[in-house]
């Protein structure tokens, strides 16, 4: 009796690897778009960061620029002037220019231009000097003209080299502030740049990773298990798998195919064994009268005015006395030996032996005419007769048969008229004293001819 327990399958349910990667696909998700989130928030900042803070100290850098570029041009201006009302506007513009330094909170810049206002003023009141004594030693001022001039210049040039100082300073800081714009604005491109291949490699190498999963887990399996069902229905034996699935579902599926193609194949011999009860004489292993029936009413189909269809219905002779004289197992075995002659007919086109019933039994073949029925007929005959069975006893029995023919060459034709034609032949034979053939010709009048 077949185990119809589902035994107890190992392995991960299908639907558990669709959640997992489920689970993956969405993790990933989450995780790459708060990663590019977090990352953008903080380019994001950076690009408040720079307009707010970096772009106006950089403003104010080109405007110190200006201022002390201004302050310069103030300082040779007063320095070569040569007029005290001219010298004094540009020291108030000097000073000025200084004050506003404080504004923008740089105390190196407001010390500097501080000390340029200092010294400006300075030339102007050397200059003022210059000239007050210029005035009072008007004939004699070249040796004292000549030692103020000079402390001019020193004031001149030491304010030349604190503005340059200053201009150093301001180009510096631009410089530095743009820079960082400029490292930062690059170094988050990188950052970009390495995120976005990240982001698009880890699921590139997941892809073929699943496909190698897929096949061997998935496509494999199924492959498998459709081949075994293949194998059943051509009733081969199945392919032993070579690894339990680790899907449970495929698992089930292929162990519910190797139960399934070991009923189908108890169901063929059950069907082989039910057939030949349906199909087959249980003593002789001819046809019996059913499957006869079925072959005869096809062969009228076929039959055509080149081919029709023969009966020969054959009836041992005196049977009865046979079953009297040497018992019926002896009686079987003169049924046995004569199927087994039946059985090898030669030289017949589509034919078929049953057992009619009894010790009666039926060929039916395609016969070019009823001549060649007839003859056939004779021929069995003979070969009847010579027939040498073995009784129960030992003893060797020969026996003889009568056979009834019909013929037809009509689809039209039915079972029922050729059997009956076939069995007034045979009814004629044994009334002409048996061991002979009559065929039955209704064109012809019902003539026959003996063997
Ligand atoms: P005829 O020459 O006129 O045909 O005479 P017959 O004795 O052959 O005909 P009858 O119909 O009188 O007898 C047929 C016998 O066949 C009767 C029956 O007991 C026997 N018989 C039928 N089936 C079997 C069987 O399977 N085995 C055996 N041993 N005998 C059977
Ligand atoms: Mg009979
Ligand atoms: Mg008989």
């Amino acid at each position: 009796m077949t185990d119809t327990r589902s035994p107890t399958i190992r392995g991960v349910s299908l639907r558990f690897v669709g959640r997992i990667f489920l689970l993956i696909a969405v993790v990933y998700s989450v995780l790459a778009a708060l990663g590019a989130g977090l990352f953008l928030t903080r380019i994001e900042q950076d690009a408040i960061a720079t307009r707010e803070t970096q772009i106006p100290l950089i403003l104010s850098q080109t405007r110190n620029a200006v201022k002390v570029e201004r302050m310069s041009s103030l300082v040779r201006a007063i320095f070569l002037a040569n007029d005290r009302r001219l010298e004094r506007q540009l020291q108030l513009q000097i000073q000025a220019l200084a004050q506003g330094f404080g504004f923008d909170g740089s105390s190196a810049l407001t010390a500097g231009s501080r000390k340029v206002a200092s010294l400006a003023k300075t030339i102007a009141a050397t200059r003022q000097k210059e000239r007050e004594d210029a005035d009072i030693e008007a004939s004699d001022s070249a040796s004292a003209g000549s030692a103020k001039s000079t402390a001019g210049l020193v004031a001149y040039e030491e304010a030349i080299r604190i503005l340059e100082t200053m201009g150093k300073e301001v180009s510096g800081n631009s410089a530095v502030v743009a820079d960082d714009i400029a490292g930062g604005i690059q170094r988050s491109a990188v950052a970009v740049r390495y995120l976005v291949i990240v982001a698009l490699i880890i699921p590139a190498l997941f892809v073929p990773v699943l496909l190698l999963l897929a096949r061997r887990h998935l496509a494999e399996p199924i492959g498998a298990a459709i081949r075994n069902l293949h194998r059943i229905e051509k009733d081969e034996a199945l392919e032993p798998p070579q690894s339990k699935p680790r899907l449970k579902e495929l698992a089930l599926i292929g162990d519910a195919i190797v139960s399934y193609g070991s009923t189908a194949s108890e169901l063929r011999r059950t069907n082989v064994v039910l057939q030949a009860l349906a199909e087959k004489d249980p003593l002789t292993g001819l046809a019996n009268r059913r499957m006869f029936e079925k072959f005869l009413a096809a062969a009228i189909l076929r039959s055509s005015a080149e081919w029709g269809t023969a009966v020969l219905l054959i009836d041992i002779d005196h049977f009865k006395s046979i079953n009297d004289q040497h018992g019926h197992p002896t009686g079987d075995r003169c049924l046995k030996s004569l199927a087994g002659l039946l059985e090898n007919i030669p030289d017949l086109s589509n034919a078929l032996a049953s057992r009619f019933g009894g010790e009666e039994f039926v060929v039916v073949y395609d016969a070019p005419s009823s001549d060649h029925a007839f003859e056939y007929a004779r021929f069995l005959c003979r070969k009847i007769e010579l027939l040498e069975t073995q009784s129960v006893d030992g003893t060797i029995l020969r026996f003889t048969a009568s056979v009834g023919v019909s013929f037809t060459t009509s689809p039209a034709d039915n079972s029922a008229d050729l059997l009956e034609k076939a069995d007034r032949a045979l009814y004629a034979a044994k009334r002409s004293g048996r061991n002979r053939a009559e065929v039955d010709r209704p064109m012809m009048g019902g003539g026959r001819a003996t063997a």
